[in-house]
């Protein structure tokens, strides 16, 4: 199996265009080491051939020419199969209207997710107006084969954050995704989005051989002490690194052989790779993704 991350920052990407915060500043200027990267996506495959894509973001079509394994091998034939979406947050959706240049795709969502799509921010008709979309409601606890030699089972992540188009109903607003592949056996958690690591969602966590997680932010209130949002991390559904019930402190004991960092706020200071917060979350055996960095475990039988 491999897991390509395509962008591993949070909505606004690294740097973000209207913000000047420290680390916005540092990668413009190149003062502090650190890699620009681009929004939050995924791409996981059984054989490197057909891939299915883990959330999309507005920078998919960029994502997509710089990494070869997606790019056609024949005349408008894609090695994408099927787009998964943890929700309907616009840096995790908008990329859905930059494919409607394809004859067809599968889109797999939660009904809640849906309704927001077609009735909240419209980007579901928007899209059908140029390309047929078969839509697969996800069911949490389901386990569904992605006829490519994966299967996916979505579990439900409780969030409180309020919908800014409030049609989203009762639970599946955000979903995390088990993604087994069928031939060894393996998994791997993905979870972009999580406001509170619970013990529900820790127990989806369990057994997997890689674990992706919301890195959004280190502190809870990171936004307000730097005057750019009044809201917390907690607050925009993120659970912060650091911190009593952080994620660092949740995921402590958790057996994956690897628990690495996507969906990184420019403000976050785990990304200046010099920062005193980047060598604590490495001491504690987590690793910060970058743009382009592919996971891959080999069929084989241990775990
Ligand atoms: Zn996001
Ligand atoms: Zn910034």
């Amino acid at each position: 199996m491999l897991v390509r991350v395509l962008g591993s920052a949070a909505g606004g990407g690294f740097p973000q265009w209207n913000c000047g915060c420290p680390g916005c500043r540092a990668v413009r200027d190149g003062s502090r080491p650190c890699s620009p990267r681009t929004q939050s996506s995924l791409a996981v495959s059984a054989d490197g051939e057909q891939w299915v894509l883990i959330n999309a973001s507005p920078d998919v079509r960029a994502q997509i020419e710089a990494t070869p394994a997606l790019r056609p091998d024949g005349a408008r034939a894609t090695p994408l199969r099927a787009v998964l979406l943890t929700d309907a947050e616009l840096d995790h959706s908008l990329g859905l209207l930059l494919l409607r240049e394809a004859r067809s795709w599968q889109l797999h969502t939660t009904a809640s997710v849906h309704d927001t799509l077609r009735e909240g921010n419209s980007v579901l008709p928007t899209v059908r107006a140029y390309c047929p979309v078969q839509w697969r409601e996800v069911v949490p606890g389901a386990d569904v084969p992605l006829g490519n030699g994966l299967t996916y089972r979505a579990f439900d992540v409780p969030t409180t954050k309020r919908s800014r188009f409030g049609t989203e109903r009762g639970p599946g607003r955000v979903v995390g995704y088990r993604i087994t592949d069928v031939g060894s056996g393996r998994a791997v958690a993905l979870l972009p989005g999580v406001q509170e690591i619970t013990d529900e969602v820790l127990a989806q966590l369990q057994d997997c051989s890689c674990v992706f997680v919301d890195g959004t932010c280190w502190r809870d209130d990171e936004m307000p002490r730097l005057g750019l949002a009044s809201k917390t991390s907690r607050e925009m559904g993120h659970v912060p690194m650091s911190g009593p019930g952080g994620s660092l402190e949740r995921l402590a004991d958790l057996r994956a052989e690897r628990k690495i960092y996507v969906h990184l706020n420019n403000t976050n200071p785990v990304l200046l790779e010099d920062s005193p917060e980047r060598r604590e979350v490495e001491r504690r055996g987590f690793e910060v993704a970058t743009d382009g960095m592919e996971v891959r475990f080999h069929h084989d039988s241990t775990r």
